[in-house]
């Protein structure tokens, strides 16, 4: 269980002052010079040994991430771009940092920019999030004033710009690639790749996207040493992280919890726990709407981390942990999720655009039972021909829930099919 002492987000909550002044009193903002005067190198060997891996949901690792930067400035300016999109189902902690800890996400952004050589930080953030845009531009406003960001920023010598561009609310936004389409006036929707964003990004030029929360962090990783952060968690798979807990629990919330805590023990602890006491449990999704769901005998020992869920054929993704008890039809739930994903297709390859459409439509009649017992395999078929088989990850998305619903719930739709067979042969009758 993380101590109060290695917190980072002290003030997740907004109970405290959101303002420049409160954030300098919980420790932002101090020594960033000195952090930059370690120089570019040592910034990115820090990150990387302390363990940081992406907290957008793909788990790469951050400092590897920014060392896949040219090491020099050619003819193309270099860009750091902000994930701050957010749309994953059950997802809402870059959004706690939007609003009550902006001046985190902006420190980490100028040190981070600083060591990929960008003098330009874009962040992008989902439509929907009106007000934390409104949030983090206030804050933006007092850095510039305070001579945090801007010409010489800190005092450092470098100077860093730091823009906010609102999107329009589409999930397919939140994928880097469709991100930088979007971020260019054009239709948001995912470039093939190869090139990566850190050879062709923004406007053509190399650029690294990060996720809010992991840039975010960075700042007291330096303060308080690689090794710190890296003591944190598993091997592999260290630091704090903020988790979501939402749906069946008694107090939803999001709480900045160690790598690997249990996960029964960060429902029990931090959520109230289940509703009707851990044995009304059902099922979890653990890492947002695209991971697939676990069964309770699973969640009575999974740990909250990339590897151990993995493992149990999940995954971390967001860390957003949606709870369902008893009184949830499991079918039903990934059913809206299969229609979730069909609305956000892009629309640009056809295992997908097609896919989406046809899972959603068969898992609505398996939701009511007018499917045949064998259609149960021909879905399963559908979701392995479109996993792997698209330009983005939202084809995966759309195929992991329903193969984690056959996975461990497999008897239930047979006895959906069953029961509906068995009412309209006697209608018929
Ligand atoms: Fe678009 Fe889907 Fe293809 Fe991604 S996988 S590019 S969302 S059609």
């Amino acid at each position: 269980m993380l101590k109060d002492k290695d917190r980072i987000f002290t003030n997740i909550y907004g109970l405290n002052e959101r303002t420049l002044s409160g954030a300098k009193s919980r420790g932002d903002w101090d020594g960033t010079k000195a952090i930059m005067e370690k120089g570019r190198e040592q910034i990115i060997e820090d990150v990387k040994g302390s363990g940081l891996r992406g907290r957008g949901g793909a788990g790469f690792s951050t400092g590897m991430k920014w060392s896949f930067m040219p090491k020099e400035i050619g003819d193309r300016p270099h860009y750091l771009v902000i994930n701050a999109d957010e749309g994953e189902p059950g997802t809402c902690k870059d959004r706690e940092i939007l609003r009550n800890e902006p001046h985190k996400l902006i420190e980490g952004c100028l040190i981070a920019s600083f060591a990929m050589q960008a003098h330009a930080c874009y962040v992008y953030i989902r439509g929907e999030f009106y007000r934390e845009g409104e949030a983090l531009q206030r804050a933006v406003d007092e850095a510039y004033a305070d001579g945090l960001i801007g010409k010489n920023a800190c005092g450092s010598g470098w100077d860093f710009d730091f823009y906010i561009h609102m999107g329009a609310g589409a999930y397919i936004c939140g994928e880097e690639t469709a991100l930088l389409e979007s971020l260019e006036g054009k239709k948001g929707q995912p470039r093939l790749k190869p090139p990566f964003p850190a050879n062709v990004g923004a406007w053509g030029c190399p650029t690294t996207v990060n996720n809010v929360e992991s840039v975010a962090v960075v700042p007291e990783i330096l303060r308080r040493g690689p090794e710190w952060f890296a003591a944190l968690g598993r091997p592999n798979n260290t630091g704090s992280k903020l988790f979501n807990i939402s749906g069946h629990v008694n107090n939803p919330c999001t709480v900045e919890e160690e790598m690997g805590v249990p996960l029964k023990e960060i429902i029990e602890k931090h959520a109230g726990g289940v509703t009707g006491g851990w044995d009304n449990l059902l099922a979890i999704i653990p890492g947002g709407a695209s991971v697939p769901m676990l069964p309770k005998s699973i969640c009575d020992t999974v740990l909250m981390d990339f590897d151990s869920l993995r493992e149990v054929q999940s995954g971390l993704g967001t860390a957003a942990i949606m709870v369902m008890d008893k009184s949830t039809d499991p079918i039903m739930a990934i059913t809206r999720l299969s229609r979730f994903y069909k609305h956000e297709s892009c629309g640009q390859c056809t295992p997908c655009r097609e896919g989406t459409g046809w899972m959603w439509r068969m898992m609505e009649r398996m939701a009511t039972g007018n499917a045949r017992i064998d259609e149960i395999d021909l879905l399963e078929e559908v979701t392995r021909q479109v996993e792997g088989h698209t330009i983005c990850a939202l084809g995966d998305a759309a195929a992991w829930p329903i193969q984690g619903l056959i996975r461990h719930f497999r008897p239930r739709i047979e006895e959906r099919i069953a029961e509906y067979q068995a009412t309209t042969a006697h209608a018929a009758e």
